[in-house]
């Protein structure tokens, strides 16, 4: 892949801070709306579904390791049970006079190959997710899926950033948009390296408040600039004016309102974004733009 290595590439992460905003739907969105202008990055590994909205080809597709896990060789294994007692996940059991893993419950942790006195016990590579790449009607979409009780998912999503930034280059789109996790954890931080601007998506209610509260937080720390979309607005104007305050003291720019429509549920069991809807198109499209100009400035 040739890659322009001059080019900045400029990555804005739609947040929320807390699940169920609607911040997937947005994202798929922009994306929608700046077709083949930027490439589109689900990072959130652990509940991935804008590939459900964004519909295309995977046209590639691999394995993403993180860690280890114990394998026992039988022909070495005495079955002497001093590996079961040292491991503290209950990951290795003697069966029918030989050592078994659980892969499971295996944390890699060494413990069990240190004390093996037959030399019993060696290591695998883990597993624990597959990255893909896929072409949609609207550009690029790099997605990830984090297989069942597997953790690593920062390392995940650092690798899909990072799949997506050679991508971008490669073709020379100076944007992506990234669709991150919920809440503020490792996923998150790991988003959050070299973002240019968080669109932090919210909703009107005392969760939605305190939760953008602490996105704020852990952006500010990092120095991240943000910008605010307030979703379902209108079900508490109350809340919403408590945000908006919240959002002035803060200096952040509030992009967009977004008012409740049934109707969307209805569009999201079909598959599609709230774009179907002309005054939340209108509404989307305006605060992209707004999106578009802060990251410019930045
Ligand atoms: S410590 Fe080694 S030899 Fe003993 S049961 Fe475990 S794997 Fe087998
Ligand atoms: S590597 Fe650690 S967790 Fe895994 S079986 Fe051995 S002692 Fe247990």
């Amino acid at each position: 892949m040739r890659q322009n290595t001059k080019q900045t590439v400029k990555q804005i992460a739609v947040l929320s801070g807390k699940g169920g905003t609607g911040k997937t739907s947005i994202t798929a969105a922009f994306s929608i709306l700046l077709k083949d202008r930027a490439l589109t990055a689900d990072c959130d590994v652990d509940a991935s579904n804008m590939s459900i909205l964004l519909e295309g080809n995977d046209y590639h597709e691999e394995p993403f390791f993180a860690g280890q896990r114990a394998v026992v060789t039988a022909e070495n294994c005495t079955g002497c049970g001093i590996c079961e007692a040292v491991c503290r996940y209950d990951a290795i059991r003697v069966k029918n006079g030989i050592a078994e893993v659980n892969n499971f419950n295996c944390e890699g942790c060494n413990a069990c190959s240190v004390v093996c006195p037959e030399g019993a016990i060696g290591f695998k590579q883990n597993r624990s997710g597959t990255l893909y790449q896929r072409n949609t009607d609207y550009g690029e979409l790099v997605h990830a899926a984090l297989g069942i009780a597997q953790d690593n998912s920062g390392k995940l999503v650092s690798t899909v950033k990072e799949r997506a930034k050679e991508i971008s280059k490669a073709k020379n789109l100076n944007l992506i948009i990234l669709d991150g996790p919920p809440g503020i954890g490792c996923p998150v931080h790991a988003t959050l390296t070299g973002i240019s601007l968080v669109v932090a998506v919210t909703e009107p209610s005392m969760a939605g408040h305190h939760d953008l509260e602490r996105l704020y937080s852990v952006c500010a720390h990092f120095k991240i600039p943000c910008v605010v979309i307030i979703n379902k607005y209108d079900l508490s104007i109350e809340k919403s004016e408590e945000i908006e305050k919240f959002a002035e003291n803060k200096n952040i720019l509030v992009v967009g309102k977004i008012p409740f429509d049934k109707d969307i549920p209805r569009l999201q069991s079909k598959a599609l974004t709230p774009l179907e809807l002309p005054e939340i198109k209108d509404i989307l499209k305006k605060s992209l733009d707004k999106i578009l100009s802060t990251a410019g400035s930045i």
